[in-house]
């Protein structure tokens, strides 16, 4: 199934309490569908939901300086969140609705078919992660998964809300970029489309990293 097909399935989606819970619609992701490198956030906020994309409100122009910080853009890039809808008042997301939803972000990474998916705070990196580990514990460094790195960051919110977490935030970044710089070759002129951008190769799993989770 295309991911527009996946998109237009879910418009009116009534899965979950959420659907009538104020929310305005449902923000499904945006960008490009052959990127390499995807990011997943929480859930949509108030701009979010009012406009019908992620990361549109005051964490997303964070976010976009971050990415320019790391030399990517947003039309390089994919961005979904782990919930579709938002929840009232901003909540954290409830277990069942993370249940509900989750299929739908698996599906949208098996059809865009990133190589490295960043996962922005808590909710997105447990989620794919499938462990309850903190993100403070897991920020900055790649895990090997079986059709992706996964490559968790701190949300750029939490930098929003807590001035000193800007820093630890700049500083994720640039481990991305140093991964990026590793593991990035630039797009073949020959075979170049206009959808296509740089490409990500990344090498199998360093052994060390297996011990992080003991
Ligand atoms: N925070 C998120 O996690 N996702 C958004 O889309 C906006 C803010």
């Amino acid at each position: 199934m295309p991911l527009q097909d996946l998109s237009q399935s879910l418009h009116n989606c009534q899965r979950c309490k959420l659907a009538t819970m104020g929310r305005t619609q449902v923000v499904f992701g945006v960008g490009n569908p052959h990127a390499s490198v995807m990011f997943v956030g929480e859930a949509p906020g108030f701009n979010e939901d009012q406009q019908g994309e992620p990361f549109v409100g005051a964490a997303g122009k964070l976010l976009n300086d971050l990415l320019q910080l790391v030399g990517l853009s947003r039309s390089d890039i994919y961005i979904a969140n782990v919930i579709k809808c938002r929840p009232p008042n901003n909540r954290d997301p409830e277990p069942d609705e993370v249940e509900t939803c989750k299929p739908f972000l698996l599906q949208q990474i098996a059809m865009i078919r990133p190589t490295l998916v960043c996962t922005l705070g808590n909710w997105a990196t447990q989620t794919l992660l499938e462990r309850k580990v903190g993100i403070t514990k897991v920020r900055g460094q790649a895990f090997y998964m079986k059709d992706f790195v996964l490559f968790p960051l701190l949300h750029p919110a939490a930098a929003l809300h807590q001035g000193n977490m800007l820093e630890p935030l700049r500083e994720d970044f640039k481990k991305l970029k140093e991964f990026l710089d590793r593991n990035t070759k630039p797009a073949e002129p020959t075979t170049a489309t206009p959808t296509a951008t740089s490409t990500v190769h990344i090498e199998p799993p360093q052994p060390t990293q297996m011990d992080l989770f003991g």
